[in-house]
């Protein structure tokens, strides 16, 4: 099994291509072992240097003791910017066919601390990773976005709109704490 040293540490991880994969992801479970998957085609990423350059994150996860994701840029993001940005609009636009804000442009991030954020001038910003969470968490991004455009704090008010379309948005948000960016 690889492994690398991050400080005294010794830790071992399971790589894991996937033709699925479109980009690299790390995981770290609860039982602390790690996973490293990456798309089938990536033959050149160098494993061993993203590791360590997460390396506080896979340490603070492996104290914390739960399941964390990160999802590492990969070069793919020029070549799939595009599908990034479809899926994201589509999304905006089936939640919005509900509330019927009004926005002026939905824009793709390459943010290192937010998700997502909606601006003064209505305009919707998603980081492009969104793509690669489960869909609960996405969808749950896209909404609160969207409901910063009536409601422009977190208020209750403003919660109450976004549990409209996601009801369980108070786990959903707890549990998006485990994603990294
Ligand atoms: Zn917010």
């Amino acid at each position: 099994m690889p492994y690398i040293y991050i400080g005294d540490s010794k830790i071992y991880y399971i790589l894991k291509k996937s033709k699925k994969a479109k980009n690299v992801r790390i995981s770290i479970f609860k039982d602390n072992s790690l996973k490293i998957t990456t798309p089938v085609y990536s033959s050149n990423l160098n494993i061993e240097e993203i590791l360590l350059s997460k390396s506080d994150w896979i340490l603070k996860s492996i104290k914390e003791n739960s399941n964390n994701f990160i999802i590492e840029d990969s070069a793919d993001f020029n070549i799939l910017k595009s599908e990034y940005l479809k899926y994201i609009e589509g999304r905006v636009i089936y939640f919005n066919s509900f509330y019927n804000f009004r926005y002026v442009s939905i824009n793709l991030r390459k943010s290192k601390t937010r998700w997502g954020s909606c601006s003064l001038n209505r305009n919707l910003n998603f980081n492009y990773k969104i793509y690669y969470l489960p869909q609960k968490f996405s969808d749950y991004v896209v909404v609160h976005e969207i409901c910063h455009l009536r409601e422009f704090n977190h208020s209750k008010d403003f919660w109450n709109l976004v549990k409209v379309k996601i009801p369980d948005y108070k786990e959903i948000k707890k549990e998006l704490k485990r994603y990294s960016l």
